[in-house]
């Protein structure tokens, strides 16, 4: 389109990045970027690290400054303006100055918006009080870290255990303050399924968190010594000296909504392929927007900064590129990372949370899952540590529909694998096939990634069928430890028969013949040898997937595992 003016609002991911593959696509274009805020591309992800004194000048937060743009890319930014209206009759924003109070048009051929999201404060008795914060900005940073050193707090309340809430513990911790998650739900990092959360509880209970799970807050106090108290539904009272509300983020909507753009059922702004809304010359990226989910094809909104970034360059083609049909945006996957304390959390595409959603109402088909421990790289070089991850797919067909892993290292690189895998619409088998890196530092000849592909086709091909903990107490089936006996001795299931796996040829004759023989070790490979020579003497034989270790991660998400 012939654009001459383009006007964005929204200075930070989405808005920043559409504004500068905009000037590369267009010299001549005006560009004008009116921010709210003091400042312009800066990194919200990095907000908790500086929190947390790991990053330590706040100036390092600043991606990019307005003169950066204004010399480098021929770019208007305005920090500290206020986008107040739409007027789409005449093509016109109206801006306040915030600073000045002045109040001003700019005409627009196209307009882009990137207002983001913006954090829940629930409405709760107290939430006002000093010493309760959000962190969503640099001047919240700056209001945090103030308040750590005026009070020396020595404790914080995080509420809400999503990646923002766990990142904030994190950074809390290292700075010395004892730190108590409170999170309404059963699990932290609601995206992942609640046997692989476990894994995260585990982690920051031996950290020396406090962790209160299906606990909601119900209001603050002041004590007279200044203290602030937590009130929780389960009648307990926490002292704290600081709390940190991270409780999840709606679309900032009210410019669209005012100005009548179409909103979609998930309450984001709604665009179609191109980042175009329901009006012709407005573009809308980032948290704000409805997008599609890649997996499901179901609208939805996820709040991330590779999302943001990549619709704000998929916005700037569609106005200004000069290379035919600009590329549509693909969908979002949801795939994430989050650092806790050592211990690095990741998934991508749909959790079978959301694939069951899905089932209920028979927009998904039938699924499988497998659970795999390999380690991160070759068990003989130093160092090697385990990965834990789930994989998703559907049957027959194998098509990949998400992964889940936690682990200390290597955990990020194969869900990364498994987030391209979904978005070329790839299936196990391609897992399977796929050459990826290895030298023992990094890998093994047969990566994780591969494992999880071989573990599956296993599955779908029939040579290793698996079941699954949960399903144990409504199953008529005999369990067969097959761990070597210091692991047996060291707990094991009631009722179970033992015989490891060295033992197993010489010892068929005690296994039962018209009943099935669900088969686990501690991570699941013994069980599948085992299987494999069970299935061979005709034996009705299935491997538990993930082994004793996913019978301890299942325990608490599952009532009546025995
Ligand atoms: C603490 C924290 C940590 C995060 N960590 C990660 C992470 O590790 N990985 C990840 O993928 N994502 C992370 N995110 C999320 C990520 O930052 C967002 O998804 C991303 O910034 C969204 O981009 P956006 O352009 O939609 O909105 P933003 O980047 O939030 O930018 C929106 C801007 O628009 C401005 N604005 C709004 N309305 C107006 C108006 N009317 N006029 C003028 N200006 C306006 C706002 O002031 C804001 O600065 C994190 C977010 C936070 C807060």
């Amino acid at each position: 389109m012939d654009c001459k003016n383009l006007l964005i609002v929204g200075g930070v991911a989405g808005g920043a990045s559409c504004a500068a593959r905009a000037r590369r696509l267009s010299e001549t274009t005006r560009i004008v970027v009116f921010e709210r805020g003091p400042y312009v591309s800066f990194a919200n992800c990095g907000l908790p690290y500086y929190v947390g004194n790991v990053i330590t000048e706040e100036d390092d937060l600043l991606v990019a400054t307005p003169e950066l743009f204004r010399d480098r890319f021929n770019i208007d930014v305005r920090v500290g303006s206020n986008v107040r209206r739409i007027d789409r009759e005449t093509r016109a924003v109206e801006v306040e100055e915030l600073a000045t109070g002045r109040i001003y048009t700019e005409s627009y051929d196209a307009l882009v918006l990137s207002p983001g999201s913006e954090p829940i404060r629930p409405n709760l008795p107290g939430v006002d009080l000093p010493g309760i914060f959000t962190l969503y900005t640099i001047p919240d940073t700056r209001r945090v870290v103030q308040w750590i050193h005026k009070k020396q707090v020595k404790r914080a309340v995080v509420i809400g255990g999503g990646f923002i809430g766990l990142e904030m513990a994190e950074n809390l911790q290292h700075r010395g303050i004892a730190v108590t998650i409170v999170e309404m739900l059963p699990q932290v990092m609601p995206a992942m399924d609640p046997e692989m959360a476990w894994f995260i509880h585990e982690h920051l209970r031996n950290k020396g968190v406090s962790l209160c799970l299906e606990t909601a807050v119900t209001g603050f106090s002041q004590m007279d010594n200044g203290t602030l108290q937590a009130a929780l539904s389960t009648g307990d009272l926490l002292d704290t000296d600081m709390v940190l509300m991270s409780v999840g983020v709606r679309p900032r909507t009210e410019l669209a909504v005012e100005a009548g753009i179409a909103i979609g059922q998930n309450r984001g702004i709604q665009v179609d392929g191109r980042m175009r809304t329901s009006d012709r010359a407005i573009w809308a990226v980032g948290d704000a927007v409805e997008t599609v989910d890649a997996v499901s094809g179901k609208a939805c909104v996820v709040p991330l900064a590779g999302p943001a970034n990549r619709q704000g360059r998929t916005a700037a083609d569609a106005i200004l590129g000069t290379a035919g049909a600009a590329p549509e945006f693909r969908g979002v996957q949801a795939t994430a990372v989050c650092g806790i304390m050592g211990m690095t959390v990741a998934a991508t595409g749909l959790s079978e949370k959301g694939v069951e959603r899905l089932r209920k109402t028979s927009e998904m088909g039938p699924f499988e899952k497998i659970y795999l421990h390999p380690n991160d790289h070759a068990s003989y070089y130093p160092d090697a540590q385990t990965i834990t991850m789930k994989l998703i797919f559907s049957k027959p067909d194998g098509r990949i529909l998400g992964a889940q892993a936690v682990g200390l290292a290597g955990v990020e690189k194969r869900i990364d694998v498994m987030a391209m895998a979904i978005q070329k619409n790839a299936t196990v088998f391609d897992l399977e096939e796929a050459e990826l890196c290895y030298a023992p530092q990094y890998g093994s000849a047969k990566d994780p990634a591969n494992m999880a592909g071989m573990v599956a086709t296993n599955v779908l091909h029939g040579y290793a069928p698996v079941v699954h903990w949960p399903d144990l107490p409504d199953a008529d089936a005999r369990v067969l430890d097959v761990r070597d006996p210091e692991e047996w001795a060291e707990g094991h299931l009631p009722d179970a028969v033992h015989i490891p796996l060295n033992d197993l040829r010489d010892r068929l004759d005690e296994l039962p013949r018209d009943r099935e023989i669900w088969v686990h070790c501690y991570v699941g490979q013994r069980s599948y040898y085992a299987i494999r020579i069970l299935l061979q003497h005709g034996f009705q034989v299935k491997n538990i997937s993930g082994g004793f270790l996913m019978y301890l991660a299942f325990r608490e998400s599952t009532p009546g595992l025995p």
